[in-house]
């Protein structure tokens, strides 16, 4: 039979009425044949409540404890769903994280999974039982319960349907699939029908907030297709899959933005061999995560060394940076937390040239200043102040005609 991999995100198991609408869903893939492992999330706020009791308790807390007590949302809602599968006639059960076993390494709080072993899931299957995964996490080599950080349910679910080779893995969750922007921002954005893993893992990692990045990368390792859909209508959703099956697109697909920015400039830097390293090393060391960095070229010694990271890491950040201060040599630390970055996306840009300059014209118009630029392949990124942010999405979004089918 083949299988299908069905995921509900929080708000689709908030309470005994959407768990109940969730399993008819299941039941209809059911009823059409296939057999299906559900995976789910905790309740929405469930796990914030179960992060915050932690807190209560210990301000540096042991984090395999931390991973007990906030895994325990998703043992809830997947033994929820199981019972409300049984009621309506489908024969299920639920598989916790350690029953599966779905096998992580020891980065309690944030842990990745290194195997799952899918041999008991497939007996029960072949027993005519449908499995429902508490998602988001496993166990780890020394037998205690690790959770794979936020939003890591995305990441069980596709796990799993890469394990067991399932045709497709559906997710479902509160928007009806992909958009080429964020519609609280731009209402004229468009649901995207189908875009390439690649595509998703850049909007996914410049702010598109919909899939977990981790999820976004697996699924293309394993080319599993995935499909993002709503709970709350039977809208079709948007299909994420390898770029050979997607017949024609634009040269951008979509336009993400992220306000969780913060940029940090070292002024008087000097110029010589090592400083990059002096510089990003102790970040690195620090589990600061780094992301667009400028260095000027310099024709006197000396140099400015700009770079950003996320809000959440800036204290950090600058506590590392001061400390490596001797160790670096550099005048001054300038730090502007009044910043946001916006990208525009799409593997079309590989084919065409002039995405950039169409791009920063575009700002201009608005009267937008750019302050960092960086680019790959299929993105091109700036930085601006924050307050242009909501402006420089839909300057863009209409200059690359995305609002247009
Ligand atoms: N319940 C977990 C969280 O809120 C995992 C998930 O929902 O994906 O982060
Ligand atoms: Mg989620």
């Amino acid at each position: 039979m083949a299988i299908l991999v069905m995921k509900f995100g929080g708000t689709s198991v908030a309470d005994l009425a959407c768990i109940r609408n969730a399993a008819e869903k299941v039941k209809r893939e059911v009823d059409a044949g296939w057999q299906v492992a559900v995976v789910v999330s905790a309740m929405s706020g469930e796990t914030n409540r179960l992060v915050g009791l932690v807190r209560d308790v210990s301000k540096l807390y042991d984090a395999r404890e931390y991973d007990a007590v906030v895994a325990s949302g998703e043992q809830v809602t997947s033994g929820l769903m199981a019972l409300t599968l049984q009621e309506m006639g489908v024969p299920a059960r639920s598989w916790q994280g350690w029953q599966i076993p779905l096998k992580t390494d020891s980065s309690h709080g944030a842990a990745r999974i290194e195997d799952i072993d899918t041999t008991a899931m497939l007996a029960k299957f072949d027993e005519g039982l449908h499995a429902v995964c508490a998602g988001f996490q496993g166990v780890s080599a020394d037998n205690r319960i690790a959770t794979l950080g936020r939003g890591g349910s995305d990441t069980s679910a596709v796990a799993l349907a890469a394990a067991l080779k399932a045709e497709r893995c559906d997710i479902y969750t509160d928007v009806d699939g992909v958009y080429t922007t964020d519609p609280r921002v731009e209402p004229d954005a468009r649901k995207i029908e189908r875009i390439a893993f690649e595509e998703m893992l850049e909007l996914a990692s410049q702010g598109a907030k919909v899939l977990q990045t981790r999820s976004v990368e697996l699924a293309m390792r394993y080319k599993v297709p995935l499909q993002v859909r709503s709970s709350f209508s039977d809208a079709p959703g948007t299909i994420v899959c390898d770029e050979e099956e997607i017949v024609e697109s634009k040269v951008v697909t979509g336009v993400a933005s992220s306000r969780e920015e913060a940029k940090i400039t070292l002024q008087d830097v000097s110029d010589r061999p090592g400083v990059a390293a002096a510089i990003f090393g102790p970040l690195a060391k620090a589990g600061v995560n780094v992301d667009m960095i400028v260095q000027n070229i310099s024709d006197h010694g000396r140099t400015d060394m700009t770079f950003t990271v996320t809000l959440d890491d800036f204290d950090r950040a600058v506590a590392t940076i001061e400390t490596a201060k001797a160790d670096i040599g550099f005048e001054g630390l300038v730090a502007d937390r009044d910043v946001a970055k916006v990208s525009v996306v799409g593997i079309g840009m590989r084919s065409h040239t002039g995405v950039a300059q169409r791009m920063f014209a575009a700002l201009a118009e608005e009267g937008v200043n750019i302050q960092v630029i960086t680019t790959s392949e299929i993105k091109v990124s700036v930085l601006v102040q924050r307050r242009y942010m909501e402006l420089a999405v839909r300057a863009l979004h209409s200059a690359f005609e995305l609002d247009s089918a």
